[in-house]
């Protein structure tokens, strides 16, 4: 049968509309009508949801599509909310974070200033150690406490996805104590509202941290523990399991056994791979096709290229070179090569103590040599990529949440460029 001419065309079921935006940075995977550049921009925009999912985005003009909201046999009401003119971009993820901890390690900071090098830290029991004790010695509310407030830090600097690693307790009873407390983050903050809904937080296990003292003669020891007992109890509180593969930490083998282990029982993967030297990270990444390898400050041309055959994602973490006053990781020699490339904040008290992803939006175009669309596609889809979550979130598509930052800034090639203070309005999380 022909169409109808005069038929009504199809209205849109949605339940809000983001009218007003100045610029959508969509940072979409596929052509966008309407959209412009390598990060599909759509100059004065809407964005429309139903059900906390995006439904329709294109020009906030008379050519837009009606919009309807069924609630049953109603007719539902359409919440409008006005970006008053701002940049909109999806909301950043954080990809690599630690921030469940208790303790200070600002005495290290400037212990290192007079030249004490970080590995020398952690050779003398320092470093994660620290860390260790004093997150051993904290109650669960203290450890909730502190990592909400970060979180709310986090948040209000434009990040809408946080991974975040256990790794301080180092034993059994903390660890499992450290996933409860991560997951119990996602369920903060619930509420009815849009505005003011919760962060999403994916939990990593980081058994595989540091030895801890007491298995300092036993390293075996501990690595059976982890495998054992620990992998097998946290299945279903943790999404990834990670291992810091380094010199001062486990060794390839090591590694390979945690994580063989870890994937059987249907963890994904991750690795701090060549961070402090060439450790064998990115090539044992490659080998066991874990989701992403962080670090890679030593990685070679030939493990590199093993991790981009295997679509292993390539995260990077400027905040502890920024720290650690160390070259900043090889992000041209990484894209030259083809690999997908994350940003991520590494935020940890030792290495990396900031919760801001804009530095490293900053610093990745400042320090490394990223342009602006190779380091927000980095912090917003290929974070996304990192944790396996890119088709829900990491960039304004249909189909996709509604998890969007706010920036109170008139074009988007502010960012990086306008540094050392917050841009971001705010986030929209869908519930
Ligand atoms: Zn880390």
């Amino acid at each position: 049968m022909m169409p109808d001419p005069l038929q009504q065309p199809a209205r849109i079921q949605a339940d809000m509309v983001i009218r007003n935006i100045g610029q959508l940075v969509t940072v979409a995977q596929h052509p966008v009508p309407g959209a412009s550049g390598p990060l599909q921009v759509i100059d004065k925009a809407a964005v429309a949801l139903h059900d906390g999912v995006i439904v329709w985005l294109g020009r906030d003009d008379e050519n837009e599509p009606m919009f309807q909201h069924d609630a049953g046999n109603a007719v539902g009401e359409i919440a409008t909310i006005d970006a008053q003119g701002m940049v909109v971009t999806p909301g950043l993820v954080d990809s690599h974070t630690h921030l469940v901890f208790a303790g200070d390690r600002s005495e290290e900071f400037h212990l290192r200033r007079q030249g004490v090098s970080y590995g020398a830290l952690l050779a003398q029991g320092r470093g994660i150690l620290t860390t260790m004790q004093a997150t051993r010695g904290a109650d669960t509310q203290t450890l909730t406490k502190l990592a909400t407030g970060r979180l709310h830090t986090m948040r209000n600097h434009g990040t809408t996805t946080v991974e975040v690693k256990t790794g301080y307790g180092l034993d059994k009873v903390t660890e499992q104590t450290c996933l409860r407390i991560i997951n119990n983050l996602n369920a903060m903050e619930t509420s009815p509202s849009y505005e003011y809904s919760r962060v999403r937080v994916v939990p990593t296990f980081l058994g595989a941290h540091s030895v801890p003292p007491e298995y300092r003669d036993k390293r075996d020891a501990y690595v059976d523990l982890v495998i054992e007992e620990m992998l097998p109890s946290f299945v279903g509180l943790a999404r990834f399991c990670d291992v810091f593969c380094e010199r001062e930490a486990f060794s390839p083998d090591e590694s390979r056994r945690i994580l063989t282990r870890a994937k059987e029982l249907g963890y994904l993967l991750k690795i701090h791979a060549d961070q402090l030297s060439a450790s064998g990270g990115a090539k044992l990444a490659a080998e066991l096709g874990a989701t992403s390898a962080d670090h890679l400050d030593f990685a070679s041309d030939a493990d590199l290229d093993d991790m981009r055959e295997a679509g292993v994602v390539a995260t990077l973490l400027p905040g502890c070179s920024y720290t650690l006053r160390d070259p900043y990781p090889p992000a041209r020699r990484l894209l030259e090569r083809g690999l997908l490339v994350a940003l991520a904040t590494d935020f940890n008290p030792g290495t990396s103590y900031c919760e801001n992803m804009q530095l490293m939006l900053g610093l990745a175009m400042s320090a490394m040599g990223m342009s602006l669309e190779e380091a927000l596609t980095a912090a917003t889809i290929n974070g996304a990529r990192a944790l396996a979550l890119h088709e829900m979130t990491g960039s304004i598509e249909v189909g996709k949440r509604g998890e969007l930052a706010f920036w109170s800034i008139a074009d988007y090639h502010e960012i990086g460029y306008h540094f050392g203070v917050n841009l971001v309005h705010s986030v929209f999380i869908a519930s």
